[in-house]
């Protein structure tokens, strides 16, 4: 029998997994059932997938660049992804800027519905815990950024998940002097890359092979963890036009693949749909980073030269879904609380939301914090911040999912056309976890 695909195994496991949730939603035990017995699967299948992120990207990279055997490539490479990374980004809050001003969600929501909201979240610690860590990033000056990517201890920036572009500095740094002591001298080590390279590749297929289960665990634990619904209907006209702007950037981005790659749009979707699956499922683009390099790389034929730095950087810097998200819900906010938002508000909009994207961590409701970037660049109040984030709160884990999985695709669609631009598309050439059973067995 033919063995099912593994993006409908995986949609199999999320409708089942919310199936269950909403079951178990109907029991008073069922809640902290999943919550103790059935989450643990889905977490433990996330670390799996953040402890291969930086042995993949280290060695991944190093062999990209060494691959390339000449400096002038690589920086081409470079300045493209950036400049693409910003248009795309651009196009993302633009689509977001109308959509929120032609619907204008934030003028139909009622003084009653923001009552509840805010006497619901407004010291929720979900609420404080992101104006909390919002005033820490705040804190620094403007080319604080710079200086964080530099590292001051390569094995504390490999040791830490959350310092992915300490990792990409450093592993470039290494790449390149690789290149700069000739190919004879560097043999030794990049044979060494090269090979933790396949065999981190192996994990992914291994990892993966358990993604069914972990969705399930995932999504029903998101359910039952949901808030009240009668606020998440309230927050529907609100949700509704983020979940468009969102679905524009699908048709963006398929627009984009099909007339500068010449790749059918569909064909694209469907071979990186379980790395979008799986950041629906995780809310998390550097949690899905290994599943989007290894689609990316086996399954569309992007050589690893581009897609081993482009992918990284895209998952750390890269946020489509998110600078939509974030330029939708300044408005909303602005609106609902009768702040008065000029055209020069609209425009700093772009800006902050653009550089907020970048600054804002590949982890679930990161998207969040920096949004309190963006309401503050706007002079929005301060002492109404709280409420500001109470009125979405309701609705945060929902679109955190959809907005990941635009990341992800955002990522994944620059990486092709980067690829095709340089002549680094080649075919796909797909590795199966048992390629190597028989041998070993
Ligand atoms: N969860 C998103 C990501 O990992 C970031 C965000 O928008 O909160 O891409």
């Amino acid at each position: 029998m033919r063995k099912l695909e593994l993006h409908w195994q995986i949609l199999i496991g999320m409708v089942a997994g919310i199936l269950f949730g909403f079951i178990m939603t109907l029991f008073d035990w069922g809640p902290k059932f999943v919550q103790d017995w059935i989450n643990p699967l889905g977490t433990i299948f996330v670390k799996l997938l953040k402890l291969i992120a930086i042995p993949l990207i280290l060695a991944s990279l190093v062999k990209g660049i060494s691959d390339l055997k000449d400096i002038s490539k690589f920086r081409n490479i470079g300045l493209r992804t950036i400049a693409i990374y910003i248009a795309t980004t651009i196009v993302a809050i633009t689509i977001g800027l109308v959509l929120v001003n032609l619907i204008k969600p934030g003028n139909g929501i009622s003084e009653e519905t923001i009552a509840k909201l805010t006497e619901t979240y407004s010291t929720d610690s979900g609420v404080t815990s992101k104006l909390e860590e919002a005033s820490r990033q705040k804190q620094s000056g403007p080319l604080q950024f710079l200086e964080d990517m530099v590292p001051d201890n390569a094995f504390a920036a490999l040791g830490d998940n959350s310092l992915m572009l300490q990792v990409i500095f450093f592993t470039i740094f290494l790449g390149i002097s690789m290149l700069l002591i000739g190919e004879k001298s560097a043999k030794p080590l990049k044979k060494f890359f090269d090979s933790l390279n396949e065999v981190v590749l192996k994990m992914v297929d291994l990892i993966m092979l358990t993604a069914p289960i972990a969705v399930f665990a995932l999504l029903a634990n998101v359910v039952v963890s949901s808030g009240d619904p009668d606020l998440l209907l309230a927050l529907l006209k609100y949700s509704g036009v983020v979940v468009l702007g969102l679905l524009l950037m699908i048709v963006f981005y398929s627009i984009v693949v099909a007339s500068f790659s010449r790749y059918n749009p569909l064909t694209f979707l469907s071979k990186i749909s379980p790395a979008q699956l799986l950041a629906f499922s995780t809310s998390s683009s550097a949690a899905t980073l290994p599943v989007t390099m290894e689609r990316v790389e086996e399954h569309i034929g992007v050589h690893k030269e581009v897609s081993s730095f482009v992918l990284p950087v895209g998952a750390t810097i890269n946020m489509d879904g998110t600078s939509l998200y974030q330029a939708v819900a300044a408005v909303f906010i602005a609106e609902a609380l009768n702040f008065d938002l000029t055209l020069a508000g609209q425009l700093t909009i772009v800006l902050t939301a653009l550089l907020a994207s970048i600054g804002s961590a590949a982890v679930p409701g990161a998207g969040m914090v920096m949004l309190v970037i963006v309401l503050e660049a706007i002079g929005f109040p301060p002492d109404k911040l709280a409420i500001g984030l109470a009125l979405i709160f309701a609705v945060d884990r929902p679109l955190d999912m959809l907005r990941t999985v635009v990341n992800v695709t955002g990522d994944a669609t620059v990486a092709m056309i980067v690829a095709k631009s340089v002549g680094k598309m080649g075919e796909p050439k797909v590795k199966n976890w048992d390629d190597h059973l028989e041998e070993v067995k």
